[in-house]
């Protein structure tokens, strides 16, 4: 009964897929969709005044959707290679970072043994208690230094890749998506490259956010790779566009 009161009171609106979207590029009012002649439009909503941006078919946004997606795909053998390298990277990394956490557990040892040969020093006399104190707590600075340093490598070895991997595979995805062709998936993925997607004189516009800049960096390398040749790890072309990655 309450959901049937809902309806009455609030009717359905039409599930048109890109409500609340897109701004209009001349005069920032929403974009609203509308369907004339069994034809869904796009069209300014105008409610800040005079616009003169024309009605715009929503197949024709779809279309220019889909590009965009595609314009930061990455094909699979670019992000098995890419996935591939950053595993190297990965397992480099730790082994580095082993290393330093070592040295510098090593360098704790040595602190240890320091303050126990100054307690026997103060102990027999041969500092005063102000020697003894002064040179403690320089000790203990250290040590403590030294143990904020490892917590450091602690916290960020094993988080600092899955990032990427995850974003990578993401491009994947998207090349997959715009093959399905539709429009909803293809809408929701466009929302994550960029904020803010506007239309203006029938073309969108959407400023990518900057890891999306670095995709379509990678697709349009892709496509020229694809052009000359195959793909793989060791490629210098995959290698030079992944030395990009800041
Ligand atoms: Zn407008």
């Amino acid at each position: 009964m309450g959901s049937k009161s809902r309806t009455t009171r609030a009717p359905k609106l039409k599930p048109y897929s890109y409500r609340g979207v897109f701004r209009c590029g001349e005069c920032d009012c929403m974009i609203t969709t509308e369907t004339q002649k069994g034809h869904n439009y796009l069209r300014c909503t105008k409610r800040r005044g005079v616009c003169t941006q024309p009605y715009v078919r929503e197949e024709a946004i779809a279309e220019q959707v889909r590009e965009e997606v595609q314009k930061v795909s990455l094909p699979s053998a670019w992000v098995d290679a890419c996935v591939q390298i950053l595993e190297k990277e990965r397992t480099h990394h730790q082994h580095a970072e082993r290393s330093s956490v070592q040295k510098l557990e090593s360098e704790i040892t040595t602190i240890e043994k320091k303050l126990d040969a100054l307690l026997d020093l103060q102990l027999d006399g041969s500092i005063t208690h102000t020697e003894y104190t002064n040179k403690k707590q320089v000790l203990l600075n250290r040590k403590t230094d030294l143990k904020e340093q490892i917590a450091v490598f602690e916290r960020t070895s094993d988080n600092r890749f899955e990032p990427l991997t995850r974003f990578l595979k993401s491009l994947n995805q998207a090349g997959k998506i715009t093959s399905r062709g539709n429009l909803e998936e293809n809408r929701d993925f466009l929302k994550k490259i960029g904020s803010n997607p506007s239309i203006s004189a029938r073309t969108l516009c959407v400023p990518r956010r900057s890891p999306f800049a670095l995709a379509a960096t990678w697709h349009a390398a892709a496509c020229a790779a694809a052009a000359s040749g195959s793909v793989s790890v060791d490629c210098p072309k995959v290698r030079r566009v992944w030395d990009l990655n800041p």
